[in-house]
């Protein structure tokens, strides 16, 4: 089995190679502020994975998580980041930040392994995180496909005061009766909605009927794929609850995070910088 993407790594990568990849130390964790509306203070990262190939370079996990997914590689890949987000939660802790969490985003397929949560739960006491601290990102999609057991899973998940994020929220086929229903804490709106939110009125007002919605249901709203201020500004005054994007930050290594964010006050200069990518062999 190979995937090829025009716009990708080059030639064809194929489940051996990525086998090899993860016991070589290849994937790598990067993380992106989420960022507190109002105060603009960073309240945690969510982990975004990216393999280092040693020919290819960087390479980005929308070409490789599928890839990941058919091979069944996705449930010891997923088990990994877990552990190394909960590991860098850790340090930042260490190092003084304790606000902050940190969000992962799990596959459907990691859902219906059978011991899914014994692995969350063992991640949190192996690196000594308190359960709300961590939030699993899943995609409206799936908790909506009466995926067997998916819901099952997050529920005692939820229960023990895991954070839920219901991702690519508008995407999906959510009805009010459903959302009401599910475990979930945090609805992250589908980037498509924030892209013009600034300059198209259906947009803005997709996203005011969201934060509505997520204020009866008392649940917290966050806005993806903030790249321009007059994004982070309508975001704002929507009431999102916190916002994510290149404005803030690109994804970037855990030690740089830290020397950057790892203040109490962090004030929006306009833009991260997407060099900051580049510290991922250093890391
Ligand atoms: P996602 O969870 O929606 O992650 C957000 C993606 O948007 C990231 O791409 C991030 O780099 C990108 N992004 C951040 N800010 C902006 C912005 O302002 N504008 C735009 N246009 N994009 C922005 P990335 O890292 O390439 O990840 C793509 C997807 O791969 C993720 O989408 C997620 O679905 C998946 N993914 C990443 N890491 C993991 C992982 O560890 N496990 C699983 N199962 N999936 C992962
Ligand atoms: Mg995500």
């Amino acid at each position: 089995m190979l995937l090829a993407d025009p716009d990708g790594p080059g030639a064809p990568l194929s489940p051996e190679e990525l086998m090899r990849a993860m016991s070589n130390d290849e994937l790598v964790v990067l993380y992106q502020p989420k960022v507190e509306s109002g105060s603009r203070r960073v309240v945690g990262a969510e982990a975004l994975v990216r393999w280092q190939h040693p020919q290819r370079g960087l390479i980005a996990p929308r070409h490789f998580i599928e890839l990941a997914e058919q091979a069944g590689l996705i449930h010891r890949l997923g088990r990994w980041v877990l552990n190394r987000a909960c590991a860098q939660l850790h340090e930042w802790h260490e190092g003084g930040n304790i606000d902050w969490g940190v969000a992962v985003n799990i596959s459907p397929m990691q859902l219906q392994h059978h011991d899914f949560g014994s692995q969350v739960r063992d991640a949190l006491r192996r690196h000594r995180i308190l359960a709300e601290k961590l939030t699993l990102e899943v995609a409206e999609s799936c908790l909506m496909q009466q995926i067997d057991g998916c819901r099952d899973v997050l529920s005692d998940l939820f229960s023990d005061g895991i954070q839920i994020a219901l991702a690519d929220f508008g995407n999906g086929l959510s009805s009010l009766a459903h959302l009401k229903r599910l475990p979930v804490h945090e609805v992250k709106i589908s980037r498509v909605f924030i892209a013009e939110v600034d300059s198209n009125p259906i947009d803005s007002n997709i996203v005011s009927t969201i934060v509505t919605l997520g204020s009866i249901l008392g649940l917290r709203i966050v806005a993806p794929g903030v790249d321009r201020k007059e994004q982070l500004h309508t975001v704002e005054l929507l009431g999102c609850d916190q916002s994510q994007g290149l404005l803030h930050a690109p994804p970037i290594t855990g030690s740089l995070f830290q020397r950057r964010f790892g203040t109490q006050c962090y004030a929006l200069t306009g833009g991260g910088s997407p060099s900051a990518v580049t510290e991922v062999a250093s890391g």
